[in-house]
């Protein structure tokens, strides 16, 4: 497989070389192209110390940020690429980072230190393909390997057990056995890992292409910090609807959401409090009353944990709060649902519902995605003209209630949500006109609110 360095890339390893340093293109960008694949960015690592690179660059176009850490990293054509000086890495601590860097001239030892043999790899177009530890190989046998070691390897630093995961389940390779088995090993040590680390890991892994393997077979890896989600394992559902224990059921569910952190994160969670809602009843059907409420909770609380944005844990709250309902295909009961959860969420949730019916017993899914899109059919139906049904899109405001004379605060509450009522029962059309009429009317008949 021929290498294409992008010319940017290129020009920058020509003037390091120069400057008499060696120079390459190294790690991600040379796993993607011998994949046959874009990358998305390109890393260079150079023999150059960073006052060096400096020097040869020259110090325009330098973003400062990186430099204290030992890169450099440089803009052109709006494009970005860090250039990291050929280094060896002391002690670890904390099972994370390493107490010291030093700046050293092999390429060899520099690739000696990256985590796994198909990210170890460099390539400049003088030397070719600079491949120490058998990468293109375990490309060509679509294998995830350590380099060195692997307990050493995630002692070092465990946050490379999440990114084992990740590049198993973006790229569809197996983890080899000594590495899988010291991954295991050394699960405990993610609880030392910091928090945001783990989400950004998490959140790719699940939106892998080949995510479902990967969460069937390291279950135990992602229970080290969701421990949630380990008694869904084996937790058979005894429902004529469901065909699998609920964590294979949410696996299915996974993969077959849209891409994407709310949507897989929503998946993931959407089943969480089945466990401890689960009770049998006397014929002996399983059932999960209140798992909804209950789940989009607990995913909030766990959300907070992994310290997602607040914006992403409302919305999946939203999506398995609502993911169970099944409103009558009537406007009146479908306009309810839309008022709880908003325009932007409904879609969303159809999408959760169909990832959730493709995940249950196969020969109820056909009449379940039928169902669901008609009720989509009919959201959008409802909600053409921009109305949620909700106080905000009501064409009645607090200071209409205001210019009819009622002024206490309770009061116009007490009309906006009356109205609001009959929009969604399909009594009266949300029309400013007639919603102010109707008000009119009710104050005449019943001389008050009260
Ligand atoms: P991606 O396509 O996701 O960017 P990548 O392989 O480029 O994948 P980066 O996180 O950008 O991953 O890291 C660049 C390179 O740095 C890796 O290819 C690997 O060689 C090395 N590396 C990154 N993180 C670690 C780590 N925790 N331990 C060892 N080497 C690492
Ligand atoms: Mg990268």
């Amino acid at each position: 497989m021929k290498i294409t360095v992008p010319h940017d890339v290129k020009a920058i390893i020509e003037k390091l070389e120069a400057c008499g340093f060696s120079a390459y293109a190294v790690g991600g960008c040379i796993r993607d192209s011998l994949m046959g694949k874009q990358p998305h960015d390109w890393d260079i690592c150079t023999s150059a110390k960073p006052e060096e690179i400096l020097g040869a660059l020259g110090t325009h176009n330098i973003i400062e940020s990186g430099l204290k850490h030992g890169t450099v990293t440089v803009k052109v054509n709006e494009q970005l690429y860090e250039i990291t000086t050929f280094r060896s890495e002391g002690e670890y601590r904390d099972n994370r980072r390493p107490e010291s860097v030093k700046f050293i001239t092999s390429l060899k030892e520099d690739l000696s230190r990256r985590d796994f043999t198909v990210n170890a790899m460099a390539y400049n177009s003088s030397e070719g393909l600079c491949d120490y530890f058998g990468g293109e190989s375990d490309i060509g046998n679509m294998i995830i390997r350590c380099v060195g070691d692997p307990d050493k390897r995630f002692t070092e630093d465990a946050l490379r057990i999440m990114r084992a995961l990740r590049f198993a389940s973006k790229l569809g390779f197996e983890i080899e056995e000594n590495t899988k088995s010291a991954l295991r090993r050394n699960a405990h040590l993610l609880k030392k890992i910091s928090v945001e680390r783990i989400t950004a890991e998490l959140v790719q892994i699940l939106d892998g292409e080949f995510a479902e393997q990967i969460l069937l077979d390291y279950t135990d890896v992602l229970g080290v910090f969701l421990p949630e989600i380990l008694p869904m394992v084996g937790l058979e559902q005894r429902n004529p609807h469901h065909s699998y224990d609920v964590w294979t059921h949410t696996v299915y569910v996974i993969v077959n959401s849209p891409h994407g952190k709310v949507m897989r994160l929503a998946a993931l969670l959407h089943d969480i409090a089945k466990p401890r809602c689960f009770t049998i009843d006397e014929k002996g059907t399983g059932h999960f009353h209140g798992h909804p409420e209950v789940g989009a909770k607990l995913s909030g609380k766990i959300l907070r944990r992994l310290h997602l944005d607040n914006d992403t844990i409302a919305k999946v709250g939203t999506l398995i709060r609502y993911h169970d309902q099944r409103p009558k295909l009537e406007p009146k009961y479908v306009r309810r649902l839309i008022s709880k959860t908003g325009i932007d969420c409904f879609e969303p949730l159809m999408e959760l519902k169909r990832a959730d019916a493709k995940g249950q017993n196969p020969q109820t899914i056909p009449p379940k995605l039928e169902y669901i899109d008609e009720l989509e059919k009919m959201f959008h139906e409802l909600t053409s003209d921009g109305n949620e049904f909700n106080i905000r899109s009501l064409k009645l405001t607090g200071s209409d209630l205001i210019d009819l004379g009622i002024g206490e605060g309770k009061e116009i509450g007490y009309y906006l949500n009356e109205m609001l009522e009959m929009v969604i029962e399909g009594k009266i059309s949300n029309d400013r006109n007639a919603l102010i009429a109707e008000v009119r009317r009710r104050i005449k008949d019943t001389g008050g609110w009260k």
